[in-house]
């Protein structure tokens, strides 16, 4: 069979570019390599884990605000094979999706790994070695990333574990040692966390979730040493070892002095690397960067004429919704369009409990570029909803450019983070002002207020509630 573009990677960046380039007309196929479609983010990535985060964040209500609300409950315990299994059928759903999806969009799907042979002609190797041949005008890869470690470190799956394991735990951990302070760690961190297990986070520099505002890093690490999380921070890991039953793993501080952090099970996320094994670029002469990834330019197309990359394979945040974009911008130029992605407002969240969410520069950026800005915050404490709700942690810190008033980052760490940043997103991709959100009506009683407020402190001082 021959196609106009063939997919190899079905993770959100691969889907989506293939049902894009079947909405412009092209006969699509996508490659993956497992028997599931949705790659990292829906089978070990965003949805499990955020499943995982909500039933957790239920149980820890449950048992710590329920009471204040006024319900009362007996006998609470966590059923934690019934969370998983719930998980697992969250994943379910959501992979079928993208398998309606590829037949609603006549999208051939070739389970198996996908290989060049030269750049029209891949091979794919099934499950039981059966190999089929695709010819295709242009290739599109997508095969996103997987868990990094350290050279010292022996991953056994059984007590030290990657964010895949972790997923699938079949107790809660009593002491759970996380190597790396970064989102992902944080996010499985607080699960076990809030289901009772002590958490002990070791980070190398000096601040948790540290590519973020480093005031969102400071909130956070608050908010989760109430949950009981211990940090090392600025500590470098030296040595992680592990027996049947538990872990121990050294680490050393600046001043040279040793910790030793003994736990049932280590979790290692210290960030994802780029895959590319088996997918024979030598074949075509596509060259990887210094740390793995396909390098391509400003049309996300490879060294070879008819070959693309998108995704976490290549340059940038490692998120879902950027190789979303990148998939549509891809089709759309093998289509003869001229898109555009804006790569400073692909927002970024952590979805923890007060959620992190931001976008724009932060402002230690700012400071960096020397650009002359003003900033403007409101605290969660003071709006109605959060009174209402008891959720008070947080705040919302506007940037804006000293002269313009025109947002240039926006950092929030609150409840419901996650959905308020897009209104910033907008305002940004519009290049309003932080006036012109202080002059917008928000809804009353909402979390959002909280921006509003934050654009008037930016403005000129002049927050109303505070
Ligand atoms: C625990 C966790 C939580 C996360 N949470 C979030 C979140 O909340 N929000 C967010 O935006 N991002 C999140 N991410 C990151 C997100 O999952 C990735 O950024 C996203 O999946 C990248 O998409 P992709 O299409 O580039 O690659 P992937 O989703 O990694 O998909 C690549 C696919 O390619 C397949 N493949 C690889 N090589 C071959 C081959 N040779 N032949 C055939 N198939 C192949 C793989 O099997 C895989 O299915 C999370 C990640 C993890 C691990």
């Amino acid at each position: 069979m021959k196609y106009d573009v063939t997919v190899i990677g079905s993770g959100p960046g691969g889907y989506i570019a293939a049902i894009r380039c079947a909405q412009l007309g092209m006969k699509a196929a996508i490659i993956e390599k497992y028997n599931t479609l949705g790659g990292t983010c829906l089978n070990v990535g965003c949805i499990p884990s955020k499943a995982l985060l909500d039933s957790s964040e239920h149980y820890h209500n449950a048992a710590h605000t329920f009471g204040d609300h006024g319900i009362e409950l007996k006998d609470l315990k966590v059923n934690l094979k019934q969370m998983i299994d719930r998980k697992a059928s969250v994943v379910s759903q959501v992979t079928g999706g993208v398998d309606f999806l590829m037949k609603k969009n006549k999208i051939d799907v070739y389970h198996g790994m996908g290989s060049f042979i030269d750049k029209n002609t891949i091979k794919v190797t099934d499950s039981e070695g059966k190999e089929t041949q695709v010819e295709t005008d242009k290739v599109i890869i997508a095969t996103g990333s997987k868990p990094a470690s350290l050279p010292f470190i022996e991953i056994d799956k059984k007590r030290v574990i990657t964010s895949t394991e972790a997923l699938e735990l079949k107790e809660v951990p009593k002491h759970m040692i996380v190597i790396g302070g970064g989102v992902i760690g944080m996010e499985l961190g607080s699960v076990y966390g809030r289901l009772g297990a002590e958490v002990s986070v070791v980070e190398f520099m000096d601040d948790i979730i540290p590519s973020m505002d480093k005031t969102m890093g400071r909130e956070l690490k608050k908010s989760l040493k109430k949950l009981g999380f211990n940090f090392y921070l600025g500590h470098k890991v030296t040595e992680v070892k592990s027996t049947t039953k538990t872990v121990t793993v050294k680490a050393e501080n600046k001043k040279g002095e040793l910790v030793e952090l003994k736990g049932d099970y280590c979790l290692v996320s210290i960030g994802r690397r780029p895959y590319t094994d088996g997918l024979g670029l030598e074949n075509v002469g596509i060259k990887t960067d210094d740390r793995g990834r396909i390098e391509v330019d400003g049309h996300l197309k490879t060294s070879v004429d008819n070959i693309y990359a998108i995704g976490d394979v290549i340059k940038g945040a490692m998120l879902a919704h950027k190789a979303e974009e990148e998939g549509v911008f891809v089709a759309e130029v093998i289509d003869g369009q001229k898109p555009h992605i804006n790569y400073n407002l692909i927002p970024g969240v952590v979805y923890t409990w007060p959620e992190v969410s931001a976008v724009g520069y932060t402002e230690e950026q700012l400071k960096e570029s020397g650009r002359a800005y003003k900033s403007g915050s409101f605290p969660y404490r003071a709006l109605g909803r959060a009174q209402a709700s008891m959720d008070v942690s947080g705040l919302v810190k506007v940037l804006a450019d000293k002269e313009t008033d025109e947002i240039l980052g926006v950092h929030m760490i609150g409840a419901r983070t996650a959905d308020m940043i897009s209104e910033a997103v907008v305002a940004m991709e519009f290049r309003a002002s932080a006036e012109d959100i202080a002059r917008m009506s928000h809804a009353h009683p909402t979390y959002t207020e909280a921006f509003k407020e934050a654009c008037l402190a930016a403005t000129d001082n002049r927050a109303l509630n505070v």
